[in-house]
């Protein structure tokens, strides 16, 4: 195959046929293709863009380049969500678990980390034990069981996707429209789903921070899943500032489990909440009740969020999260002395404000990048995360803040390293006079036919 005219031909502005898009995609799953020329390619679509027809095609190739998951009929219908990535965005590891609660089945396949944004997988795999790598029969099989796996792209599921999501998070070429959408819609594509909450996120950490362009990501891939047989909403989120309080793999998964105990940050509960609640819309499916012997609610929104609230609040999605971490492999033990020890990290120190007054913000950008370079993120493509690092007790915007209270906490692996961090982070979190205006956290919702 002579991938060279196909890099040419994108360097040159012209369009893919069909036949040409499939056996670049051949080429990136048998290994034919190098590396550099699929960087090569990546980049010529990132300045000449792909067209709405060759973005199906990429989509289709990458769904079809592995296994894709068949479901047989059961009441519960199968669904997922997914980011467009965002710092702090832990909001898939308690949703998963609680769409399973509220009478779903949640076969979810995530990535790592892309970027300055933290990837779910990165976060499963500080837990010790934990496996994501899950054959298409382990996630059918566990999916029916228990409702919810949450796995990878691997060498047989999408992966197509698992070559150029890594070559993309190292050559610059993350955030283009059409490669999102291809990658985030291929694998939900592979699921077999019924419905799809997209979280599309703006503002400074997002890859594409201008509503206008976040609205017309969100537009067209709502259109296309909906195209494909997916019933398919997006949801236009906040991020200028960090989901929660924290920020870095492990720090992240102690946060999830305190939503999934019915505690934790107000905004983290409140995504995984409206999620859910569209997820239910979307379906039309009335959620189970928590209480074993109550009747299943009603899917309008409103009575949604309140399922959702008291599935968290009932403290029996933390033990449907226990069931899925123990059938992927995780030592319950170890994960739970992990999280009594308190920071993992050799080296934790404080920043705190220099004033009295009100948090003016908290730059999502510089806290993930600060979170990449202290090591919780990739610059290589064989960078290995350092799962112990990160931020949290993150102050937020409208915080009041008395002078020597705590901003932030930095976890770091050396003291020099937190140091750095220190200084950067200090610009991110200004303190001044008087509270900033609120920023709503859900910003829009697009269906398929806006
Ligand atoms: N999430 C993905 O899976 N792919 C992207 O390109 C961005 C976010």
């Amino acid at each position: 195959m002579n991938f060279l005219r196909i890099v040419e031909a994108k360097r040159d502005g012209r369009r893919h046929p069909t036949a040409e898009i499939r056996d670049l995609v051949a080429g990136v799953v048998e290994g034919s293709l190098p590396d550099y020329q699929a960087a090569a390619w990546l980049m010529a679509v990132y300045f000449r863009g792909l067209d709405d027809a060759e973005c199906r095609d990429l989509t289709l190739a990458m769904r079809d380049s592995g296994e894709v998951l068949r479901f047989p009929e059961d009441p519960r219908p199968v669904v997922d969500k997914h980011s467009t990535g965002g710092v702090g965005d832990k909001v898939s590891l308690p949703l998963a678990p609680l769409l399973a609660c509220m009478g779903f089945r949640v076969p979810m396949i995530s990535g790592r980390g892309l970027g300055i944004t933290g990837g779910t997988l990165d976060k499963l795999a500080s837990i010790p034990g934990f496996r994501t790598a899950l054959t298409r029969d382990e996630i059918l099989d566990q999916v029916d069981r228990l409702g919810v796996a949450m796995a990878a792209q691997t060498d047989r599921m999408v992966p197509a996707d698992r070559r150029l999501y890594a070559l993309r998070d190292v050559t610059a070429t993350v955030p283009h429209p059409a490669l999102i959408t291809a990658s985030i819609l291929s694998k939900k594509l592979a699921e077999g789903l019924g419905a799809l909450v997209l979280d599309v996120k703006v503002g400074s950490a997002a890859f594409l921070p201008r509503p206008e362009d976040a609205r017309a990501l969100a537009r067209a891939m709502t259109r296309l899943a909906t195209a494909c047989g997916v019933r398919t909403r997006a949801v236009l989120t906040d991020m200028d500032t960090p989901v929660g309080r924290s920020a870095g793999n492990w720090l992240e998964v102690g946060e999830s489990i305190e939503c999934l105990r019915g505690r934790g940050p107000a905004d983290l509960r409140s995504l995984v909440v409206e999620l859910a609640a569209h997820l239910v819309v979307l379906t039309g499916h009335p959620p189970a009740s928590p209480d074993p012997a109550g009747t299943p609610g009603t899917a309008d929104i409103d009575s949604a969020r309140s399922a959702a609230a008291a599935w968290l609040d009932s403290g029996r999605v933390l033990d449907r999260w226990h069931r899925m971490l123990a059938a992927q492999g995780a030592d319950l033990d170890a994960t739970a002395r992990q999280l009594d020890a308190g920071p993992i990290a050799p080296v934790v120190v404080e920043l705190t404000a220099e004033r009295d007054g009100w948090v003016q913000r908290c730059d999502a950008r510089v806290c993930g990048e600060v979170v990449r370079d202290l090591g919780g993120g990739r610059i290589r493509q064989d960078d290995v995360i350092d799962p112990r690092v990160g931020l949290d007790r993150l102050a937020r915007p409208g915080d009041p803040v008395r002078r020597g209270e705590l901003l932030a906490r930095i976890h770091a692996a050396t003291p020099a390293a937190a140091d750095i961090a220190r200084t950067r982070l200090a610009q991110a979190i200004p303190v001044g006079d008087s509270p900033p205006d609120p920023t709503p956290l859900v910003l829009e919702v697009v269906d398929a036919e806006e």
